[in-house]
């Protein structure tokens, strides 16, 4: 079995991010800027934003960080969204999702300005990507499609199957694989005998939020599987089950920072039966944050021309 690692891919979208950007800045004196959003303590939101904060340094991109306070309320938040869409130094926005639930998430999202949603959330940038004509696309099924691309992964004319069907990824993860001429399946919690249906897919795209929960049995001999999850384990009964004979560094790591990351695919299983199998952590997490600065950069460029 081949692991499809995200990290050389994603290093290469940001080296190329920063080369475009420098020549914005020495050609027409302008550097693209992202304002994130959060709203609330959650911790794994505030790891997301520090890693994408982290990212814009690292390219080049001026970046602001707005944590409000877990009381925040709509009200709050579309005003500074509608400033953020007003300022011309802002060319992406991003609002880390969830937001508390007092907060009405779609009023916000299409509150923003489609022009500087790097996310591709809005609805406009949701229907251009179902029409084909794809501006800003959600970064982790953008990054998915260049990880294969990378890799030779052949799309046209696979048995594609994508599990979940959330706007962030299942949803627009199909879409795209629409354009790129697979035949695709989109699995949901209701969808019955699910492993009858994935195990007919060349390409398996997993991303549902339950630990390790595809295995051997839902996976075809050799298929390419796109593990989304991101899930936080700390049982080490459950580490030894899903990760075999690798579960020792697994350990390491539950031992000193009391949990450890496991995607929706159980890694031990997978590596009996497919032919190629992202890893978490390593794998589309890394890419999704290099697709956010990828958008950015488009942002700015877009808004100039
Ligand atoms: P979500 O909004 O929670 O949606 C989960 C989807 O999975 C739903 O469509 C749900 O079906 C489906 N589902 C749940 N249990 C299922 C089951 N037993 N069988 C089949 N389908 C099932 O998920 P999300 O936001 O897409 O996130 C999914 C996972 O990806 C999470 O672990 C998240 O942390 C991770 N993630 C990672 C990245 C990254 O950069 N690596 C980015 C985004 C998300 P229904 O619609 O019927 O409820």
């Amino acid at each position: 079995m081949i692991k499809l690692e995200g990290s050389q891919l994603a290093a290469r979208i940001k080296q190329d991010v920063q080369n475009a950007i420098e020549r914005m800045v020495k050609d027409h004196d302008v550097r693209p800027g992202l304002a994130a959003v959060r709203v609330g303590d959650d911790p794994a939101s505030e790891v997301y934003v520090r890693n994408k904060i982290r990212a814009c340094e690292e390219v080049g991109i001026r970046s602001e960080h707005h944590a409000l306070p877990e009381s925040t309320s709509t009200a709050e938040l579309l005003e500074l969204i509608a400033s953020l869409n007003a300022r011309d130094d802002v060319d992406g926005i991003l609002t880390q999702l969830p937001l508390p639930s007092q907060i009405d998430e779609t009023a916000i999202i299409e509150a923003m300005d489609p022009n500087k949603d790097v996310d591709g959330f809005h609805p406009v940038n949701v229907g251009r990507l179902a029409l084909g004509r794809p501006v800003f696309v959600p970064c982790t099924p953008a990054g998915i499609i260049e990880l294969l691309d990378y890799n030779g992964v052949e799309i046209r004319g696979t048995n594609a199957c994508v599990v979940g069907r959330s706007q962030i990824v299942g949803r627009p993860m199909a879409q795209l694989l629409l354009q790129r001429d697979a035949t695709v399946t989109i699995c949901h919690s209701r969808t019955r005998d699910l492993a009858a249906v994935t195990r007919s897919a060349d390409l398996l795209v997993v991303a549902i939020g339950r630990a390790g929960f595809i295995g051997r049995d839902h996976i075809k001999p050799g298929a390419t599987v796109i593990d989304v999850g991101m899930n936080r384990i700390s049982d080490s009964e459950e580490v030894r089950d899903l990760f075999g004979h690798e579960a020792g560094k697994r350990l390491e790591v539950l031992a000193k920072r009391g949990s450890t990351l496991v995607g929706d695919v159980h890694p031990a299983q997978a590596a009996e039966v497919a032919g190629k199998l992202t890893p978490v952590p390593g794998g589309v997490g890394l890419l999704t944050v290099a697709m956010l600065m990828k958008n950015t950069l488009k942002a700015a460029t877009l808004r100039r021309q």
